[in-house]
């Protein structure tokens, strides 16, 4: 029987896509940056399913590209070019297994939408707070193996910090099965934290005890200008103070990042009158029903009697709330229709980074005048999408050629800040060969071991991360 009969004998044959047109959206991914060529797209819908695959692949040699959502941002969920690879779709193994309320916990399948299982978690009067731009159609196995971050980590954690247990399918086919819901459990190696952030280069997550939390009765959302990031540190600082753990979001945006904003944005519009040089999208949130607009109230009142903030609008209604939102998150739409961008997803710690800030203008400007900064994303957790849009009617081929060098200047900084070049996208195809450089030999080293040990053929995800 040939490879292809075989997968069909697992999945099913209308779940072995081999035609160019049906497999073309598994292919490319959302900036264009790569794009693959594979033997077939295998979609299983059980763990047996999938065991039965990965098993298969072990026993023939064959490469496998997980795939959940293919929103990654960094290459990971996109084979080579050979055509050799499969890619391993996830997005049929989808259910909801189970529902403790007591243990507030939720087992979920890896390819539930992440849209999905917040709304899983919400019918059951509960939260599950990851929260990101690519929500509606991300995956939570793909948030889990990319360990994502997004707009509420400031209050919850990352990804990882959202799970309990995790049933992961090992390179030779056997299920690792560890859909623990305990809290405590000190019996040895926490090896679920092996495979989170791994980006389906040590196992194919297929299933995850998440923790759920409870549900938002009261939100404040403010849109806030100010005149530089000094000022956006001071208030993180004084809202951490006033409002403690009702702190859920704290996005900076910069002027440039805004204006790109108002300018090709639908039906957007400013909340406030001035322009200013510096904006914060603040968010407190509170199981308590009462109580949150005094604290927002009063926390922007100090804000301003101290000279942190220049003004400040506190959305009234839902619709003016989602507005503000919006014009977070529109920028990486919008900044395409400026030109070409190089990107960069870095943190620092948190008092480093008005500095690097300023820092990254005066280098890359220097390097490439005209070049555009359009810095924006989660000072609250030190992560900054710090992306250079090309110099107005630059030639877009020209700009993007410099995407190393530009990366290599802003790069040099955050390590002299000793921060990370890449805080939530991860590593994938984009950085695999920038890391040597900056992360630790000796944790080189163990990541090699580790993939060695549990890959030795090295069958899953070839080519990313290491
Ligand atoms: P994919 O893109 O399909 O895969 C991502 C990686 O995980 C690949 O390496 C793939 O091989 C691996 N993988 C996928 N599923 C599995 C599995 N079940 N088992 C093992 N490996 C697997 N990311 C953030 O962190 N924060 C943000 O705020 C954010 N905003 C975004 C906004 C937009 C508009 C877009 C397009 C992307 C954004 N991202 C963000 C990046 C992306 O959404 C996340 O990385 C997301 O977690 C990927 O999920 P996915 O299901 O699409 O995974
Ligand atoms: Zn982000």
């Amino acid at each position: 029987m040939n490879l292809l009969t075989r997968f069909a004998a697992i999945a099913g044959e209308a779940h072995v896509l081999t035609r160019d047109a049906d497999m073309a959206p598994y292919l490319s991914e959302p900036r264009d940056l790569y794009k693959g060529r594979a033997l077939c797209v295998v979609r299983p819908a059980s763990t047996q399913e999938v065991s039965g695959v990965v098993a298969l692949c072990a026993e023939t040699g064959t490469s496998l590209v997980p795939q959940g959502g293919n929103t990654g941002l960094v290459g990971g969920q996109t084979p080579d070019a050979s055509g050799h690879e499969i890619v391993l779709s996830l997005t049929r193994l989808n259910r909801l297994r189970e529902l403790d309320l007591a243990s507030n916990t939720m087992i979920v399948e890896a390819g539930m939408v992440l849209a999905k299982v917040q709304e899983e978690a919400e019918r059951a009067d509960r939260l599950f707070p990851l929260s990101l731009a690519a929500e509606g159609s991300c995956t939570i196995g793909g948030n889990l193996a990319t360990n994502a971050g997004g707009t509420a980590v400031i209050a919850y954690g990352s990804a990882r910090d959202l799970v309990l247990g995790l049933e992961v399918v090992l390179a030779d086919g056997r299920v690792l099965s560890d859909l623990s819901k305990l809290r405590k459990d000190n019996t040895g190696y926490d090896l679920k934290h092996l495979f989170m952030g791994s980006e389906g280069t040590l196992g194919i997550i297929t299933a995850a005890v998440l923790k759920l939390f409870p549900k938002r009765r009261a939100i404040e959302t403010a849109f806030i200008g100010l005149a530089n990031p000094e000022n956006a540190l001071d208030l993180l600082k004084l809202t951490r103070a006033m409002a403690g753990p009702a702190l859920t979001t704290f996005e900076l945006i910069s002027a440039r990042a805004f204006d790109f904003v108002l300018h090709h944005g639908e039906d957007v519009r400013s909340p406030l009158q001035d322009r200013h040089a510096w904006y914060v999208l603040l968010e407190l949130t509170s199981p308590n029903a009462h109580g949150l607009s005094e604290v927002m109230l009063a926390l922007l009142e100090a804000a301003s009697t101290q000279g942190m903030i220049e003004n400040a609008a506190i959305a009234a209604t839902l619709d003016q709330r989602q507005d503000f939102w919006r014009l977070r998150e529109l920028i990486p739409e919008v900044q395409k229709r400026e030109g070409g961008s190089i990107k960069h997803d870095v943190s620092l710690p948190i008092s480093a980074v008005p500095t690097f800030l300023k820092e990254v203008e005066s280098v890359v400007t220097a390097a490439m005048p005209g070049a555009r900064l359009v810095p924006f994303g989660h000072l609250g957790d030190g992560n900054i999408h710090c992306n250079v849009s090309q110099p107005e009617g630059a030639d877009k081929e020209a700009f993007l050629s410099r995407w190393a060098e530009i990366n290599e200047i802003v790069h040099a900084i955050v390590t002299a800040h000793h921060g990370s070049i890449s805080a939530e996208h991860g590593i994938g195809q984009l950085k695999r060969d920038l890391l040597p450089s900056v992360k630790d030999p000796v944790a080189l080293d163990l990541m090699r071991a580790l993939k060695k040990t549990l890959d030795p053929k090295g069958i899953l995800n070839p080519g990313k991360v290491l």
